[in-house]
């Protein structure tokens, strides 16, 4: 373990304590490196239920749901101020775990920060409605808290997650049962210890670090009200099936395969330069990666030029250097997923650009060069799927109508972007892409991470919003209250 790397509790945190721990510790390696950085052991299936009950008994018992809102909001502001402080010791976890370079892991720990701070504020401004059904009659709603919610995240924002699912169900007054995923831990469970500290009643916030076997658990157990999954479409299909038997309330953050329209009259340079951001942030780890770019014909040659030239301007190496802006894949079984699909793309006639293969001067880590494919159909791989790399393709379109159809050609509906001067034309497109968000001649990740916006997808993409004010949606229950006054 690099000496830099705080001292952690690698157990379960159940019921305001970390677990003893009961079972075989499982390692987890630098992506950069392949060293072992640390051993978490996962919760057992004992664990588990002790920890449902523990959220359950929180819920139905304790003070947090019955705290006035803007007590559990000063809660939620020593998090922020305890995220905060901790902010070098998380964002050098998210670094060595999870292979993400330094510069980008202490803004991801500062929007973390942010999301607590923002739903310390938002409780005390969600409330119901008076509806006029009849002369006589008061009917007003209420929002209550959800009960107790299972939170499932994915390796590639591992804190980020946490605290997207975290705050909100604070704020509402939910008890939560978060599992991280098991390759990256770490960030997770010094999330645990931070709220421990800020008096967080116990049971109200329970880590279980683990794998499937665990999400199953939480999605079927009966005492669990709610599910907030975010990860890939296919175990969302299986979170779903899994909840349906208790009627669980299910928000699903799922895949994306996002595409960025670029029309002939567009800032040419400044799209080629935003869309590098948006393709290859976090190594094209990301749902919202913008990867497929459908280009009009006019603009193919300048737009290809423009996006290589950029391609050579990222800098990969060790992320904890911080002049570093593409770091490693997780793992070297995704490294092979990666490279599988660009040889498959290459098999099938799509030009390759740029990368293709490992870099020459990285010979260990999972490290994957910058690879742009032109003259990508829609009928390929490479266009459908999610390749989650650094990997992105260019399809030529002539018309608005064709460009439309393209971006729509996709069993995703995540997020995207449109590039034109024409105004009018930009926003008849952005109106007829179906996806849950859209960027429009601007940086794409900045609009689409905004904490006061809400962030989530159509089709199979997902079920229901992250952040802003609609997230309390998900974690509240609406209550119909009417009052007879004659
Ligand atoms: P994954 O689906 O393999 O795993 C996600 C989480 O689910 C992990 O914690 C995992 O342990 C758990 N899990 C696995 N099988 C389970 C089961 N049967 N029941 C319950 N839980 C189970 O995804 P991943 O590889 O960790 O993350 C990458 C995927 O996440 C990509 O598809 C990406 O697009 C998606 N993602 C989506 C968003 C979004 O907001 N839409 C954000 C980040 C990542």
């Amino acid at each position: 373990m690099p000496a830099a790397l705080p001292r952690l509790r690698l157990t379960a945190f159940i019921d305001g304590a970390f677990v003893e721990p009961a079972g075989t510790a499982e390692a987890l390696l630098n992506p950069a490196t392949g060293e072992v950085i640390a051993s978490v052991t996962p919760a057992s299936s004992e664990q588990v239920l002790t920890a449902i009950n523990a959220a359950r008994r929180a819920f139905d018992e304790g003070d947090w749901p019955r705290m006035p809102v803007f007590e559990r909001g000063q809660i939620l502001r020593a998090i922020a101020d305890g995220i905060t402080a901790r902010s070098e010791d998380l964002a050098l976890l998210e670094c060595v775990n999870g292979g993400k370079p330094i510069t980008g892991a202490r803004r991801e720990v500062a929007g973390a920060a942010r999301v607590f701070s923002y739903y310390a504020g938002a409780m005390d401004k969600f409330f119901g409605d008076t509806i006029p059904v009849a002369e006589n009659i008061l009917n007003f709603t209420l929002r209550e808290p959800l009960g107790v919610v299972a939170q499932i995240t994915p390796w590639n924002f591992p804190l980020l997650a946490a605290a997207w699912k975290l705050a909100p169900a604070l704020a509402a007054g939910c008890a939560s049962l978060l599992k991280p995923s098991p390759l990256t831990p770490l960030s997770t469970l010094l999330l645990a210890e931070i709220i421990a500290g800020c008096g967080v009643p116990k049971g109200i916030v329970n880590v279980l670090p683990g794998g499937a076997g665990i999400g199953q658990v939480l999605a079927e157990h009966p005492d669990i009200d709610g599910i907030s999954f975010t990860g890939s479409t296919a175990v969302g299909i299986s979170v779903m099936r899994a909840a349906a038997g208790t009627i669980k309330k299910v928000a699903l953050e799922l895949g994306g395969k996002n595409a960025c329209i670029v029309f002939d009259d567009a800032d040419i340079a400044k799209a080629a330069r935003s869309a590098v951001g948006a393709a290859f942030g976090n190594a094209g780890q990301s749902c919202s990666a913008r990867s497929r770019f459908l280009v009009q014909k006019s603009a193919v040659a300048p737009f290809t030029q423009a996006l290589v030239e950029e391609l050579g301007k990222l800098k990969l190496g060790s992320p904890l250097d911080p002049a570093t802006t593409l770091g490693p894949l997780i793992s070297a079984d995704h490294w092979n997923r990666v490279d599988h699909s660009v040889r498959a793309a290459q098999q099938s006639g799509a030009t390759l650009l740029a990368g293709g293969h490992r870099p020459d001067d990285l010979k260990s880590g999972n490290f994957y060069l910058p690879t742009a494919f032109g003259n990508v159909s829609p009928q390929l791989p490479l266009y459908q799927d999610e390749v989650f790399g650094p990997v992105c393709s260019i399809t030529p379109f002539d018309t608005e109508a064709e460009a439309i159809r393209e971006a729509n050609d996709s069993a995703y509906g995540l997020n995207g972007s449109v590039w034109s001067r024409d105004i009018g034309r930009a926003l008849r497109v952005a109106k007829s892409v179906r996806t849950g968000m859209i960027a429009v001649n601007g940086l794409p990740s900045a609009s689409s991470m905004s904490v006061f916006a809400p962030f989530g997808g159509y089709k199979r993409s997902g079920i229901g919003r992250e952040l802003g004010m609609s997230a309390l949606a998900f974690y509240t229950e609406e209550k119909t209250v009417t009052v007879d006054l004659s």
